[in-house]
């Protein structure tokens, strides 16, 4: 289903209004800031006027209306998960990652139930509630049936310490009965990221296998939402392409699922390129972004979209997520390992991750962290449980009375 253009993705139209903002005056920009300060979102020709900012004061009075608006909606909590890597086969070829098939560089592993349940029972023991499963697009011999199998394992797991309470998947695009099944499953969050919203790149970086097909891969959240799946993650991997023109993108995607299905994205995540093993592109980014740029990405995000989490994973440095938090960040990972089985074996930075970690703290050291600055670290799985998803959740925290469940929450589960 669904392989047709996936034409809500307009390029013409994101370069017009892209151009057509291009040289907004201070005046301008104040008003999309006020606009913001509202917290109901903000439409493409904002949002295009807020990545054209370069004005050091303006750029400073953009941090901290997103400073402003994140406090309001989220108030000091922080959402904490680990992504889990379960297999590093694939039969893509993207150009960027080291899991893609042709690389003969990285040791490959497929890890069974067994070393599954061990990996979650090292997760549980840390202190993680929350786990991101997350794999290369080829399963073993049982196919898809291998990931369901996985997500059983992982919720089956009780130790002393406690048991995982929410499995979100991030896994490549499946057809619509897959997505039931992975519905009637319990995972919580589907996330998938686009890579880059511009075709022509596109075709470029992804020049193997079924992930080739962008509109397929457009396409999967809709899929996945009209098999049940209330709550989808999106993303862009930035360095690929102009973040501009990607942001944009983004945001007619965002509002394509809210047209449709009367609910946007649960999260956004902004993976930015990481060295990974045995590749060039992901070493020298086409589209470099700096970490000003970075931090205005998040920015812009969190006043485009106020009600939509913002995940900030260990890609980034200890001191790039610290700045982070105060510009819109709402969930982060910890202690994370990017190869199959480095949570029982502790490895670190294993080249056979799928890329190069910026943060290597312990979960531990990131909480103390995270809770010398203020936030509160969350490890409540409150909404999920209580069916506090989709549509109902939006409708919490569009006016910004989440953070009245999620503070107590917060705390008490901390
Ligand atoms: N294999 C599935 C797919 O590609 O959709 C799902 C998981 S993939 C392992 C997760 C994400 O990692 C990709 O969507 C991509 O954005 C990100 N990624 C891949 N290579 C990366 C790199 N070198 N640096 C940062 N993120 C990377
Ligand atoms: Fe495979 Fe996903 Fe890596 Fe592409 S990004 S090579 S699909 S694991």
């Amino acid at each position: 289903m669904y392989n047709v253009p996936a034409d809500f993705i307009n390029e013409q139209k994101v370069w017009q209004i892209l151009d057509a903002n291009k040289t907004a005056d201070f005046g301008r920009t104040k008003e999309v800031l006020a606009k913001a300060r509202e917290m109901k979102g903000l439409n493409l020709e904002d949002v295009a006027v807020l990545t054209n900012i370069s004005d050091p004061e303006m750029l400073s009075e953009l941090f901290n209306t997103a400073n402003e608006v994140k406090e309001t909606i989220y108030g000091k909590r922080l959402v904490v998960f680990a992504p889990l890597y379960i297999s590093n086969l694939c039969a893509n070829e993207c150009l960027y990652c080291a899991f893609r098939a042709t690389n003969k560089e990285i040791v490959r592993s497929v890890l069974s139930q067994e070393h599954i349940a061990g990996e979650v029972k090292a997760l549980i023991n840390q202190g993680q509630k929350r786990i991101l499963l997350v794999a290369g697009e080829s399963y073993p011999n049982q196919g898809f049936q291998y990931v369901l199998d996985s997500i059983k394992t992982i919720y089956s797991i009780k130790t002393d310490h406690g048991e995982v309470r929410r499995v979100n998947v991030n896994v490549a695009p499946l057809k619509t009965e897959e997505f039931k099944l992975l519905k009637d499953s319990g995972i919580g969050t589907y996330q998938i990221f686009q890579e880059t919203y511009h075709r022509e790149t596109y075709d470029k970086v992804h020049v193997a296998g079924k992930k080739r097909d962008y509109n397929w891969r457009a396409w999967s959240l809709h899929r996945a939402m009209e098999a049940g799946i209330n709550d989808v993650g999106i993303g862009v991997l930035f360095g690929l392409f102009d973040y501009r023109f990607e942001i944009l993108a983004m945001m007619q995607h965002i509002n394509e699922l809210e047209e449709k299905f009367g609910v946007g994205p649960h999260t956004i995540s902004v993976p930015r390129l990481e060295p990974a093993t045995n590749s060039n592109i992901a070493s020298h980014p086409p589209f470099p972004v700096s970490d000003i740029d970075f931090r205005k990405i998040v920015a812009i995000l969190r006043l485009a979209v106020p009600y939509t989490g913002i995940i900030m994973s260990t890609r980034e440095t200890a001191k790039m997520r610290r700045e982070t938090f105060a510009l819109g960040v709402s969930q982060i990972s910890a202690g994370s390992r990017t190869n199959p089985g480095g949570y029982e074996e502790e490895t670190e930075d294993d080249p056979s991750g799928q890329f190069s970690l910026g943060d290597h703290r312990s979960l531990d050291e990131v909480i103390r962290d995270v809770a010398s600055m203020g936030y509160i670290p969350s490890f409540c799985t409150a909404c999920y449980r209580l069916g506090r998803t989709g549509q109902d959740f939006m409708d919490l925290a569009k006016p910004g009375d989440i953070k009245l469940h999620c503070g107590p929450n917060a705390l008490s589960s901390f």
